[in-house]
Parts: structure tokens; sequence; C-alpha cells
């Protein structure tokens, strides 16, 4: 399959990773639109959020949690943004979940 965030999981391509462990990856957003940018994504392979099952209840939730504990070490004291942007009206544009923390800037809504 010829998934660019897969790639990333398996170290065929580089990434600025903060945080690793057996369900998840998060690295720092290659085009950050914010101060602080990262993303969090399974390590599993799933489309869109479309796509999730019952299954993926508690990896959804450990992704949600992950990216909280990383925006504070981050230092985002005055608040952050979480974001899944899914399919076409969503606007997503890589075909791997991945949730966006956004950071240490001021962010206004709604968004475009
Ligand atoms: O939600 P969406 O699919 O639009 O976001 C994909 C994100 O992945 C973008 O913010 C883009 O900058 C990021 N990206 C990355 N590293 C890559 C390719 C894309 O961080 N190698």
């Amino acid at each position: 399959m010829d998934c660019l965030f897969c790639k990333i999981v398996e170290g065929k391509i580089p990434a600025k990773k903060l945080y690793e462990d057996e369900q998840v990856v998060a690295f720092h957003d290659i085009n950050p639109q914010a101060p602080v940018h990262f993303l969090v994504i399974p390590k599993k392979h799933i489309a869109t959020l479309q796509d999730v099952t019952e299954a993926d209840r508690a990896l959804l939730g450990h992704m949600l949690f992950i990216g909280q504990q990383l925006a504070v070490e981050q230092g985002c004291n005055q608040g952050f943004r979480t974001v899944f942007n899914c399919n076409e009206h969503g606007g997503q544009t890589v075909y791997h979940i991945h949730l966006h923390v956004l950071g240490k800037r001021q962010l206004s809504w709604p968004p475009g």
C-alpha cells in the first residue's frame, strides 16, 4: 500500500518524531500552521475517520489522550486545538487518519 504515513510509521520516510508507543506515532507537521503543530497517527492504517469501526474506539481515545499530553509538554498552557480533517469536504489530504494538534497562538473560528 502506498501510504505516506505508513511509511513514516515504518521509518521509511523521515519525520521529526515527538512520541511513539505500540499504537501511535506523533511527529511535527512538515508545514506547521502554528508555533506548535504536530500530528498523532495510529500505526494501524485507517484511511479516514469514516472508516473507523467499533474496534477502533480505544485507539481513538488513546490518540486524543496522547495529543493532550504532548500539547501540555509542548507548552500549550493557554490552550490548543485538536482537528481531524475527514475526507473531501473535511479538507483531508493524507488518507491515513491523523489528529492535528495546534497551539501557542490565538486560533480563530470558524475554519474556512
Ligand atoms: O488533514 P490533512 O490531511 O490536510 O493534513 C495532512 C497534514 O500532513 C498536513 O498538515 C501536512 O503538512 C502534513 N504532512 C506532514 N509530513 C508529510 C506530509 C504531510 O507533516 N510528509
